[in-house]
């Protein structure tokens, strides 16, 4: 095995060194190397996610084209390489039990923490293991990584406000994450991180049965997407290209009602467009929220009915 990884290597460079910057590999090859590579090194002993080698590392999308992949400079993304997705076991129990452990699988899961940077947490879910509503989010920020709690930044903070519109307090609800760690890009001198970025479908991969186990256990009756990779998270990669295709209707999530609506996120970004414009885009936003409020029974007053009109 080692001598067919170095014979590949030596291909990679020797590409490189000819002037190539991209070559094609299909999903399945990628998948079938990452894997072998992770097994071995189990096999070896090593930690279950390593850093890939950076001719490894640098295997991205060129393009939107579902089955080609990309060789590029190792740049941005440090990629580590995943195990393939755990086994949630939970155990028998009331609600409390089966959530605490979880909750210290995932706490203590060896490759969540292997992708927290030193004094950072991994995130797990938050709130009312009774709660009627669930939201679930894409992955946690800097602010989450800090505190180990899911929606604490500026984002988290517009949640709390439209949870408060609905007539909720955060401890009304639940509120989880597709990932449990903060996607890792390059470190600054400092050792600490600027900006964020998307998790990959490999990272996703992994961390959705945490997040399905929640489900599983807080047993909501609606569930809340918000944004698009959360979306994709719950409803698979390929069911949707822009959010506009999947927002403003019900679907179904495991015979539980999802709907998907904007990230908070992106209803501050839209600030930048205007007070106008992100008037509109919370609107469109509550009008979910509405929806989500008439399905779970909770009584919607005049005024809550014209928010952001
Ligand atoms: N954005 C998310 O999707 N989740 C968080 O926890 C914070 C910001």
């Amino acid at each position: 095995m080692r001598s067919v990884l170095l014979a590949i290597t030596d291909e990679l460079r020797r590409l490189k060194a000819s002037g190539v910057k991209t070559i094609s590999v299909s999903d399945a090859s990628l998948a079938t190397l990452r894997h072998t590579i992770a097994a071995r090194k189990i096999a070896d002993g090593g930690p279950e996610s390593v850093p890939a080698s950076p001719q490894i590392a640098a295997l991205r999308p060129l393009s939107p084209s579902p089955d080609s992949h990309a060789l590029r400079a190792p740049a941005s993304p440090p990629v580590r390489l995943l195990p393939p997705p755990p086994d949630v076991v939970l155990p028998a129990g009331d609600k409390a039990v089966r959530w605490n452990a979880l909750r210290e699988q995932v706490l203590g899961h060896p490759v969540c923490k292997a992708h927290v940077r030193p004094g950072k947490k991994v995130v797990f879910g938050v709130g009312n293991l009774d709660a009627r509503i669930m939201f679930v989010g894409e992955a946690p920020g800097a602010e989450e990584e800090l505190q180990g709690e899911p929606f604490v930044g500026p984002a988290g903070q517009l949640l709390t406000k439209m949870i408060k519109a609905m007539g909720l307090e955060r401890s009304d609800v639940y509120i989880g994450n597709i990932m449990n760690w903060r996607p890792e890009l390059p470190a600054q001198a400092d050792g600490s991180q600027v900006g964020n970025r998307e998790p990959t479908p490999e990272e996703m991969a992994f961390c959705l049965p945490f997040i399905t186990a929640q489900i599983e256990v807080i047993s909501p009756v609606a569930i809340v997407a918000l944004g698009a990779t959360a979306a994709r998270g719950l409803l698979g990669p390929q069911s949707f290209r822009t959010l506009g295709e999947v927002r403003g209707r019900w679907h179904d999530y495991r015979g539980r009602p999802l709907r998907v609506t904007y990230h908070p996120s992106y209803l501050l970004r839209k600030e930048v467009d205007g007070l106008a414009a992100a008037r509109r885009a919370k609107r469109t936003a509550w009008e979910d929220f509405l929806a989500v409020m008439e399905r779970t029974g909770l009584s919607i007053s005049d005024k809550q009915r014209n928010y952001f009109l």
